[in-house]
């Protein structure tokens, strides 16, 4: 059996710190998000750089407008293109390498692989929408569009803060361990393996003995094949688009003789459903449920 395949996430050539500009609104809704945890600890390593930057800044007049209402009528405001356009030349001055996202329900769907292509750039700028969104002309101006998912938030900020957690894990360093992101969930085209922690008994359920053995090479084959049955029973989708390797090939295939005997054994014998008596499959025919017919 050949050993079990663990792919491992390194971001080429990565050694200078990422900067992420953020071009909203609501710079205030950042505050917290760039205060703790991970991203916190990120940026004191110097491994990220965060910054939003008000839009409204880049306004001409008194009021500081952003926001006007539609050509052609209809509800809501758009965003206006000059104090956009103002503010991602600013952002493309001060960082020329990078790259600009809208965050758009319309862009390209969020997902793993997207924050590891992410993860090799440079510097990003996101423009986080408001009101009914941004004036088309600026689209132009963008290197990407991306959406988080198929449904509709009020501004791109959320979208803008969970890229910005997503791709910031697969920074070197960022994370504790060094590899703990290419053992997550989609790295590795699989969902990750179940986890437990103390105590070793929980309301009568039992930890699996292998992950006590202290046998790594053991509990790492449990994990694997833990992670792949995960896969097929909730996302067995990600299984179809796989190149699967020799060894998973036998695990699925070790499954499914056991699945196979399993049936088998169902068309020898099997449960009467309703009244819970064992009886001989052959009894049971379409149309033959009157009593005293078996
Ligand atoms: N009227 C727009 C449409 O139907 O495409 C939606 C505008 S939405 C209310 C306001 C802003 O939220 C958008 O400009 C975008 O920046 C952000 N936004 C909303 N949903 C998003 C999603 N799924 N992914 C990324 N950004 C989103």
């Amino acid at each position: 059996m050949t050993t079990p395949r663990v792919r491992k996430i390194r971001i080429a050539g990565r050694r200078q710190k990422m900067n992420f500009t953020i071009l909203t609104l609501f710079p205030e809704m950042f505050e917290g998000f760039r205060e703790n945890s991970i991203i916190r600890r990120a940026a004191e390593q110097n491994i990220i750089s965060l910054k939003p930057v008000n839009i409204r800044d880049f306004t001409a007049d008194r009021h500081k407008t952003v926001d006007d209402s539609p050509y052609g009528g209809g509800c809501g405001m758009v965003m206006k293109p000059e104090p956009l356009a103002q503010a991602i030349r600013q952002a493309k001055q001060n960082c020329p390498q990078a790259k600009t996202i809208l965050m758009t329900p319309q862009g390209r769907r969020f997902d793993q692989k997207l924050a590891e292509e992410m993860a090799g750039e440079k510097s990003l700028v996101f423009v986080c929408g408001r009101y009914e969104g941004i004036d088309e002309r600026i689209v132009s101006l963008m290197d990407a569009e991306i959406s988080i998912g198929d449904y509709v938030l009020t501004g791109g900020e959320l979208a803008a803060m969970v890229i910005v957690d997503a791709v910031t894990r697969l920074l070197p360093g960022a994370l504790g361990g060094a590899d703990s992101a290419a053992e997550d969930s989609f790295s590795a085209g699989l969902l990750e393996h179940a986890q437990y922690t103390r105590p070793m008994t929980f309301e009568g359920e039992s930890v699996p003995e292998v992950l006590l053995s202290g046998h790594h090479q053991e509990i790492d084959k449990w994990r694997r094949e833990n992670a792949l049955i995960r896969t097929f029973l909730k996302r067995p989708d990600l299984l179809k688009n796989r190149h699967l390797d020799i060894w998973e090939m036998e695990i699925l295939k070790k499954w499914r003789s056991e699945i196979e005997t399993i049936i088998q054994n169902q068309t020898v014998s099997g449960t009467d459903s309703l009244s819970g008596r064992q009886q001989k499959r052959s009894d049971h025919c379409l149309g033959c449920h009157q009593s005293g017919s078996s």
